[in-house]
């Protein structure tokens, strides 16, 4: 097998059939709906596993940027929603850092961020975090969610992102188990 040295992580086919990029979306319940949205289809539509998540400009309601859990169809550990959202954002705004502007941005997931997640979120610059399903519902049909300790969300919490937990969490753990239920792979390293 030949050296590599590119990577290419990209959303499914369908991303613009379900998501409306003109939009305002005017509160947390529009901004979630859509990031559990997103993990729904993903799963209904084989493209990956049952995560989904959507940046927004906190002030405008406008969307930057989704992501859907894309590990497997792109050979890629690191490809949760939460990270493909976040590259894809920085890319949009061509910054390495979505706070470098001074726009508030928020990262709104279907599912409380992994380990890496975590850390990918203090990394990224956005202000704030809301989370949907649990690290426990995850835990609950198999997904590690690695070391993500309260002293983890202490963590951000110090450097300035705001994290709100549990808004719409039954829709989006209807969605893990659907995954569960249906024979989806629990794709533990
Ligand atoms: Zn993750």
């Amino acid at each position: 097998m030949a050296a590599v040295h590119q990577v290419t992580i990209a959303l499914p086919d369908w991303i613009n059939e379900v998501v409306d990029w003109q939009k305002t979306y005017a509160d947390d319940q529009q901004k979630m709906a859509l990031a559990v949205e997103l993990s729904r289809q993903n799963v209904l539509r084989g493209t990956g596993g049952p995560f989904g998540s959507a940046i927004f400009a906190a002030d405008s309601g406008k969307l930057i940027s989704v992501g859907v859990n894309r590990v497997m169809p792109m050979h890629n550990s690191s490809a949760h929603g939460e990270m493909v959202a976040i590259m894809l954002a920085e890319q949009r705004i061509q910054s390495f850092s979505l706070a470098a502007d001074g726009v508030k941005r928020e990262l709104f997931t279907s599912c409380e961020p992994c380990a890496m997640c975590l850390g990918g979120t203090l990394w990224s610059g956005v202000k704030r975090l809301v989370c949907a399903a649990t690290a426990e519902d995850a835990r609950a049909i198999g997904f590690d969610e690695g070391p993500v300790e309260a002293s983890s969300y202490q963590y951000l919490a110090d450097a300035g992102v705001e994290v709100v937990r549990l808004v719409q969490r039954d829709a989006a753990a209807k969605v893990l188990n659907d995954y569960l239920n249906h024979g989806g792979t629990i794709y533990n390293g």
